[in-house]
């Protein structure tokens, strides 16, 4: 059965919008999944797909992803997406305004079921641009209201999951001595290895991108390839790059007892989950393990407003919501298996 189908059957979304914006000429798609929390919160992802059932497909997925990241998390949200599907590669100039605000009228068009925030493709310029035709927009700059860049607050939040994993197998969450290897050097993973590194883990860095080589140097840090890095001998890995990292070939060959990082869809497929245990490698769900960005986002919707120091404290509350995973998975499931009860939970309670 084709993904989208799959989706479409489960008739989990409360609501799908494709349009076609009048200024561009392309399709701007907003995916609710679930308000049974909060409103569907999502970035919105800017990219040239092969046709519209693709570009809604991952409408749909993300949507549906969003929904249990909030959840796990506690959050007063549900899941939403949005998708400007491109068809000559990313506008610039006028062709880009113009898209972004088509994109707006969408978003408005569901009256607040949907926020939308940055993603891929999109920037916190375009936020801003998006403002101008809809005010269901986050992750504005903190000059106008907002709670700014997400990529610091992830990379907290993924420094708390890897010291609530060090402590689950270690019993202590002090990095000194241990090492770790961050792999992906981006906005996430740069933040995270200076925070690492504070804590005084000794560490191996890794991007494809060879000119992040010099950060490395002055983390103090070992530079290795990306295959490299996330097979070496390191009480930590912490994926920071792509997705689909954790495949068949890896995990049989990962030395590290422990795995936890920011990047989105880590295993190539949920089978991995059983393999990682089987293997005795501890993996902090990247779904939980990466939401700092969304918990700080979240901070914009509370009673008193986005306030920083609000932000720390919740965003350091992935440790928590992960030890309750792992307390949850210690009868014999895998913590993704546990992370998805708990988020499921979560969500029946906020119906109930
Ligand atoms: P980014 O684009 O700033 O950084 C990604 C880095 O990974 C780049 O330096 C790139 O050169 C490198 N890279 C790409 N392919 C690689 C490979 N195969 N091996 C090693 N390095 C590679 O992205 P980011 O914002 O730092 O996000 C990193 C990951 O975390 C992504 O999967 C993203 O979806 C996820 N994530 C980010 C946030 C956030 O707040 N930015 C929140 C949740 C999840």
């Amino acid at each position: 059965m084709h993904r989208m189908d799959r989706h479409l059957a489960t008739l989990e979304h409360e609501e799908l919008l494709v349009r076609r914006g009048p200024r561009s000429g392309l399709y701007c798609i907003v995916a609710v999944h679930s308000t049974v929390r909060g409103p569907g919160l999502g970035g919105c992802r800017m990219w040239s797909y092969a046709d519209t059932q693709a570009a809604i497909a991952d409408a749909l997925r993300l949507s549906r992803a969003m929904t249990y990241k909030a959840a796990v998390a506690e959050l007063a949200l549900g899941g939403g997406k949005g998708v400007i599907m491109l068809r000559d590669g990313p506008p610039k100039g006028r062709a880009r305004t113009a898209v972004l605000l088509d994109f707006a009228d969408t978003v408005d068009a569901v009256s607040g079921r949907y926020i939308t925030a940055e993603d891929v493709g999109t920037s916190a310029r375009d936020m801003t641009v998006i403002a101008r035709g809809t005010s269901h927009v986050s992750g504005l700059a903190r000059a106008r209201g907002g709670s700014g860049d997400p990529s610091p607050w992830t990379a907290v939040g993924v420094e708390a999951a890897v010291l609530a994993s060090v402590e689950r197998v270690h019993g202590g969450t002090s990095l000194k001595g241990r090492s770790a290897a961050v792999v992906g050097l981006g906005s996430v993973g740069l933040r995270l290895a200076q925070l690492l590194a504070k804590r005084g883990a000794k560490l191996i860095v890794a991007d494809i991108d060879k000119r992040k080589r010099a950060e490395a140097a002055k983390l103090g840090a070992r530079w290795m390839t990306p295959e490299k890095a996330l097979l070496a001998p390191v009480d930590i890995v912490a994926p920071c790059a792509l997705g689909g990292v954790l495949d068949d070939a890896s995990v049989a060959a990962l030395q590290a007892p422990v795995v936890a990082g920011a990047a989105n869809n880590q295993l190539a497929d949920e089978s991995m989950a059983e393999q990682l245990q089987r293997r005795g490698v501890l993996w902090a769900p990247d779904f939980v393990a990466n939401a700092g960005g969304i918990i700080n986002i979240a901070v914009e919707f509370e009673p008193g407003g986005y306030d920083p120091r609000v932000a720390r404290k919740r965003v350091q509350g992935v440790g928590d919501t992960l030890r309750a995973v792992y307390d949850a998975a210690a009868g014999g499931a895998t913590p993704l298996a546990a992370a998805m009860s708990l988020a499921r939970r979560n969500l029946s309670d906020a119906r109930a």
